[in-house]
């Protein structure tokens, strides 16, 4: 269905390179483990990860002592599952809104460009979708384009967005946005934050201070810190996690345009090589086109 249709480029390619990386050889052999390890790192799955894997298919040959190359692809698969099952501990990941936070609040993090706006409008949407009452807030006020896309944004959801104008300061967008969502009852806050990775002292100064003045309104704020990474930029979103997560504490990832790329190993490295699970993944531009990541189906779409 749908994820199919969404992930087709990333399985084909996978799986295609699986082939090849097996084509004449009955067994699993150095030969054949070099390929896999190649083909794993080529779809980004991340050099950490991919070793990880790979060492636990080399024990698996040492103990069976044989493995033919027709059951790789189960195993192979087994061990993926495995290692997504580390910090997906259910079969789907949404973000579920529990009654006794109100409102629950969650900040969104990542860099220009990789789909944060649209993914705060889609999420939105489906919290809307869900009976929730929803608000936004424009705390990204370095760029008028940012502010002016997620008014767009909310619009087209029929949502509130709290705002200020461009440059102004967004730990008071966001005390703002926490008072408005208080006042108006909501149940759910998102909020979108600077898209700029400066340095870590700024980035990591900037959110601490925005977390510090929303705690004023509501205890215990963000409840979340969702990262946002474009899935077909391969390293680069590795090294974007690895800033992020440094510069506070993110709770879970989405993955953007898994539709259009062959990248969407970055979402088994990731959430592996962080211990973050990855909520959802974006496949397209439109407003439905944001899934509940669920780890057997991405499984399933990775290998069919
Ligand atoms: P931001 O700068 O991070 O806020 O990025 P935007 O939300 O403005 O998105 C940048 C571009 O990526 C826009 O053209 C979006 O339509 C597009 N985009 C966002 N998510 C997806 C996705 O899941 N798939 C595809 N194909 N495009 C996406």
């Amino acid at each position: 269905e749908t994820l199919d249709k969404g992930l087709e480029k990333t399985k084909t390619s996978f799986f295609t390179k699986l082939g090849k990386a097996v084509a004449g050889k009955s067994k699993v052999d150095d030969d054949v483990l070099d390929n896999l390890e190649e083909v794993l790192v080529t779809s980004d799955v991340g050099v950490d990860t991919t070793l990880k894997i790979i060492e636990r298919i080399e024990a698996r040959v040492a103990k069976d002592k044989y493995m033919g190359t027709d059951e790789l692809n189960t195993i192979l698969r087994e061990e993926i599952a495995g290692l997504l099952s580390e910090t997906h501990s259910g079969e789907d990941s949404e973000i579920r809104i529990p009654s006794n936070k109100k409102p629950y609040v969650i900040m969104v993090v990542g860099v220009n460009g990789v789909g944060k706006t649209t993914t705060i409008g889609k999420l939105a949407h489906q919290f809307k979708k869900q009976g929730l009452k929803v608000v936004l807030g424009a705390a990204d006020t370095f760029r008028a384009a940012a502010i002016d896309q997620l008014q767009v944004w909310a619009d087209r959801v029929g949502v509130p967005l709290i705002k200020q104008q461009m440059g102004s300061d967004p730990a008071s967008v966001a005390f703002d946005t926490l008072s408005s969502a208080v006042k108006q009852d909501a149940d759910v806050v998102i909020i979108d934050t600077a898209g700029r990775l400066h340095n870590k002292v700024n980035l990591m100064n900037e959110l601490t201070k925005i977390k510090r003045v929303m705690q004023k309104v509501v205890d215990d704020t963000p409840h979340e810190v969702l990262l946002v990474l474009d899935g077909s930029t391969g390293q680069n979103a590795f090294e974007q996690a690895k800033q992020f997560t440094r510069a506070t504490e993110v709770t879970s990832l989405a993955v953007t345009k898994l539709d259009g790329t062959a990248k969407g190993g970055v979402v088994i490295g990731i959430s592996d090589q962080f211990q973050i699970p990855v909520k959802y993944i974006g496949v397209g531009e439109g407003i439905e086109d944001l899934q509940v990541f669920n780890k057997y189906e991405f499984v399933d779409s990775f290998f069919k």
